[in-house]
């Protein structure tokens, strides 16, 4: 279905840019992958479906982070694409040990999916305000603290490639009826030959994003694959959790693309706002106190020990999720530093 659409538009306008048909696979509002179905855990796990701590430690950066604030009665948590509402969950769990930070909190979740949104419903012992769009929770005079965990990488992204001082885009295109990649030649452009990625939908958001923070104060903590200074074309795709190509099982397979984090940093500089990171997510976890952690959680108990263990292997050792994944954190005021971004 999705594949006829995308034939149909290519034949009307021309071949797609890759954005338009990210947007297309994963957004169209009945066939997407993020349109109707429960898609976490299918194709992909994520942190927070691995081990409890992960959102328990990411409570405690919050709090920490509140106290530097100093206690403000009322604070906005947001979290980016919650998934399964997981990390929220374990995050709350944490927050009851601060009952000022708990009381504190006005909860807000951007998410699309609907089925998700009931999933995280019924997981999340809290009232919970929803919003399709950042931009969408109301501004007010108390700090705001923003999570997102593998959020931005499935914001639809571009792919250009300078050959020869010429500038081509990664468009999709019908060849013999089929789908596929192609190169179209753009304009004259000097400068080294390169591939290059640009989301403008994760530009806009941070740049919203830097605009809050400076005016409510408070942080943004952001967790994703990625890299600091940008080439390559690093589109993926997951169908049942294994690799696959992004032309085939349209809409039913994840697509994402590693975030650059050299440009949200770039952009939270021009807002004059702090930068942490991003640093490996073994490191940020080690930091946060992931050993004590899961040791009290082993002597707790004693018959999940092998399994809590497997965990914590996959999130924090360097072959594993520990390095591929990192931690950026962006706060306002720029003297007010996080916890957990020791080298
Ligand atoms: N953070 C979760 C889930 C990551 S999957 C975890 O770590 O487990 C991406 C999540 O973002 C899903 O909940 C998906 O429905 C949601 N999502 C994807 N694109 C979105 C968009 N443009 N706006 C709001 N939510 C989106």
């Amino acid at each position: 279905m999705l594949e006829n659409l995308l034939h149909q538009e290519i034949k009307e306008k021309g071949p797609l840019s890759q954005s338009r048909f990210m947007e297309l696979a994963l957004y169209h509002p009945t066939h997407g992958y993020y349109g109707a179905q429960e898609t976490v855990g299918q194709d992909f796990t994520t942190s927070p479906e691995i081990s409890q701590v992960f959102g328990e430690l990411i409570g405690a950066w919050a709090i920490d982070y509140y106290e530097k604030l100093g206690q403000p009665p009322k604070l906005s948590l947001v979290e980016l694409g919650p998934g399964k509402g997981t990390m929220m969950a374990d995050f709350l769990r944490m927050a009851k040990v601060s009952p000022s930070f708990a009381q504190a909190l006005n909860i807000y979740m951007v998410e699309i999916n609907p089925l998700l949104k009931s999933i995280q419903q019924s997981t999340i012992p809290h009232s919970l305000n929803y919003v399709e769009k950042f931009e969408q929770i109301p501004e007010n005079d108390s700090p705001i603290i923003i999570i997102a965990n593998e959020f931005f990488d499935v914001l639809p992204t571009n792919c250009y490639v300078r050959k020869e001082n010429v500038l081509y885009e990664k468009c999709i295109d019908l060849q013999d009826d089929q789908l596929c990649f192609t190169l179209i030649r753009r304009i004259e452009n000097k400068g080294p030959d390169q591939t290059w990625e640009e989301s403008p939908g994760t530009l806009r958001l941070m740049k919203e994003i830097s605009t809050r923070l400076l005016k409510q104060k408070g942080a943004f903590l952001c967790i994703d694959y990625g890299y600091e200074e940008g080439s390559g074309d690093s589109l993926q795709a997951l169908f049942k959790r294994e690799p696959s190509q992004p032309l085939s099982h349209i809409g039913k397979s994840d697509l994402t693309c590693h975030i650059n984090f050299g440009r949200l940093r770039e952009i939270s500089l021009l807002h004059h706002l702090g930068v942490k990171g991003p640093l490996p997510q073994g490191r940020f976890l080690k930091n946060m106190g992931f050993g004590l952690r899961m040791e009290m959680l082993k002597h707790k108990n004693p018959s999940q020990k092998e399994s809590l263990e497997i965990g914590a292997t996959r999130l924090t050792h360097p072959q594993q999720m520990g390095a591929l994944f990192k931690v950026m954190a962006v706060f306002s005021p720029a003297s007010l530093l996080p916890i957990g971004f020791e080298e």
